[in-house]
C-alpha cells in the first residue's frame, strides 16, 4: 500500500468505527463515553509534552501550566473520593497495580486477592497465567474463598484463609464485581496479621465516588487503585487514593518505578471529568445502578438466567447473565450480538475451570449499563434492551436484521448527558485536518 492510501485507510477506517458506535448499543461492563469537554483536552498540547517528577519539582521545562493542571486534578479527586492523597500520574489501572504492588510489597511476598474466574483482573493473576503480579512482581498468589451463589467473598473462610496465610497484602475489587465486598469485616484481620489492605476500584470507582456502592476509604482499605474510565466517564488512565502515611511509597511506586512520561493530556481529561463528577455524579451514578437494576430484571423476566436474582441481580453498573446450558457459549452469543449491534463480552464464570472451560468460550457474559445510561436512558429503555437480546438469545432471530431496529431505536439517544457543555455528538468523529 502507498503510504498517501494507508494514511486515508488509516482515517477512514476511525470514521467507520465512530459511524458504527452511533448505531449499537455499549455495554460493556469497563468502557464508557467522555463529554465533548474531556475529548477537548484529550487533544490539546499537553499530549506532546513531558512532566517527570512531581508538580513544582518537575525535571522538564515547560511545564507551567500542566503544573496546575495536574495540581487541580490532585485537588478535585481528593474532593470527590474524600481521600487523604491522590496520585494521578498512573497511566492506566494496570499500572496503578504494579505501583501499588511495587510500593507496598517485595517480590516473592504472597498477595490474597479473587481468582480471575472469580473475578479477579489479570494483573492480580498468578505467574504461570501470565498475571502482572506474579509474572511481573513477582509475588505469590492466594485466591479468596469465594461464595458462589452470593458472588462473593465468603467472610469466614477468608478471615480463617489470612489467619493461616499472613499475606503481606490483602486486595479487594475485581472485574465482574456485582455488590460490595467485605471490606469491613476483614481489613481488621488482614491488618492483625500484617497485610496491607488494598482495593482495586478499576470498575466502581465511578460508583463510590457518587455515594453509590461502598466506600472503602472509610471501612478500612489503605490504597485504592483504580481506572479512570469504566464507571468514572474519565480519559483511558488510571489513579491511587491512600491514607497519607502510605503517600510517599506510592508516589516512588508510580515514578520512577512505572511511569516516565505519564500522558498529560489524560491528566487534563481527567480534570475535567472529576469536576463533571463532583456536579453530576450523584444523579448519574445512582441512574447506573437503577437502570443495571431493571435490565436484570426484564433479562430474567424474559428468561435469561441473570445470575443473583435474590439479591436483586446486582448493586452496581454490572450483569453477569449464565447462557450455556440453554442458549450456548459467551465466545459464541458475543460474536452473534455484536452482529446484532449490541457491544457486550462474554464472561468467564466461577465454576467453569471446574467444567474445563476458559475465556474463549466461557459459560456467560458480561454486561454494565455506565455508558447507555450516559447517553441518557433510563428504566424504561432498558426494557427495549432487554427485548433486543433476548430476540438475538432466545428466539434466535437474524442478527443483521435485529441491528437495523436497533440503529433505529439509536438515533435518539446521541448526546453525552450528566456534563456542563454537550454540543458535539457522543460519537462524532471530529476532524481537525
Ligand atoms: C480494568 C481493570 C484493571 C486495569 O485497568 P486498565 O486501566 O485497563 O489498565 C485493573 N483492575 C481491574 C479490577 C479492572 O477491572
Amino acid at each position: 500500500m502507498r503510504p498517501r492510501e494507508a494514511y486515508d485507510r488509516t482515517l477512514g477506517l476511525l470514521q467507520k468505527h465512530h459511524e458504527w458506535f452511533r448505531k449499537t448499543l455499549p455495554l460493556i461492563a469497563s468502557e464508557n463515553v467522555t463529554s465533548p469537554a474531556v475529548r477537548e483536552a484529550m487533544i490539546c498540547d499537553f499530549q506532546h509534552r513531558y512532566a517527570e517528577g512531581w508538580p513544582g519539582e518537575r525535571v522538564y521545562a515547560g511545564c507551567v501550566y500542566i503544573d496546575q493542571v495536574e495540581l487541580l486534578a490532585m485537588e478535585l479527586a481528593r474532593e470527590l473520593f474524600k481521600a487523604e492523597h491522590v496520585n494521578v500520574q498512573p497511566v492506566s489501572g494496570a499500572v496503578a497495580n504494579l505501583a501499588m504492588y511495587t510500593a507496598l510489597t517485595d517480590p516473592g511476598d504472597t498477595m490474597m486477592c479473587l481468582s480471575i474466574a472469580a473475578g479477579g483482573h489479570i494483573t492480580m493473576g498468578k505467574k504461570k497465567f501470565g498475571g502482572a503480579a506474579g509474572a511481573v512482581h513477582g509475588l505469590e498468589i492466594e485466591y479468596f474463598p469465594f461464595d458462589e451463589k452470593r458472588m462473593n467473598i465468603d467472610v469466614d473462610a477468608a478471615a480463617k484463609r489470612i489467619a493461616e496465610v499472613k499475606p503481606k497484602l490483602v486486595t479487594f475489587g475485581g472485574s465482574l464485581f456485582l455488590f460490595p465486598h467485605p471490606v469491613k469485616e476483614l481489613s481488621e484481620v488482614a491488618k492483625e496479621h500484617g497485610a496491607y489492605v488494598a482495593y482495586d476500584a478499576a470498575h466502581v470507582i465511578g460508583l463510590i465516588g457518587g455515594g453509590q456502592f461502598q466506600d472503602p476509604l472509610r471501612e478500612g482499605a489503605e490504597v485504592v487503585t483504580c481506572s479512570t474510565h469504566k464507571t468514572l466517564p474519565g480519559p483511558q488512565h488510571g489513579m491511587i487514593l491512600c491514607k497519607k502515611e502510605l503517600a510517599d511509597p506510592i508516589n516512588r511506586g508510580v515514578f520512577p518505578s512505572m511511569v516516565s512520561n505519564h500522558h498529560l493530556h489524560a491528566v487534563a481529561g481527567l480534570a475535567v471529568a472529576l469536576a463533571e463528577m463532583l456536579e453530576f455524579g450523584k444523579e448519574y451514578q445512582a441512574q447506573v445502578v437503577k437502570n443495571a437494576k431493571a435490565l436484570g430484571k426484564a433479562l430474567y423476566d424474559r428468561g435469561l438466567n441473570v445470575l443473583c436474582p435474590d439479591q436483586g441481580f446486582t448493586a452496581s453498573h454490572t450483569l453477569a447473565v449464565e447462557t450455556i446450558t440453554k442458549y450456548g457459549d459467551g465466545g459464541t452469543l458475543e460474536q452473534k450480538l455484536e452482529q446484532a449491534n449490541v457491544i457486550l463480552n462474554r464472561e468467564l464464570l466461577p465454576w467453569d475451570p471446574r467444567e474445563g472451560r476458559h475465556f474463549r468460550n466461557p459459560g456467560g457474559l458480561r454486561l454494565g449499563t455506565q455508558e447507555v445510561t450516559r447517553l441518557g436512558m433510563k428504566e424504561r429503555e432498558m426494557e427495549e434492551i432487554a427485548e433486543f437480546i433476548k430476540r438475538v438469545i432466545i428466539d434466535g432471530e437474524e442478527p443483521k436484521r435485529v441491528a437495523a431496529e436497533v440503529a433505529e431505536f439509536r438515533r435518539d439517544y446521541q448526546r453525552v448527558h450528566y456534563c456542563f457543555e454537550s454540543a458535539t455528538q457522543a460519537y462524532e468523529y471530529i476532524k481537525i485536518r
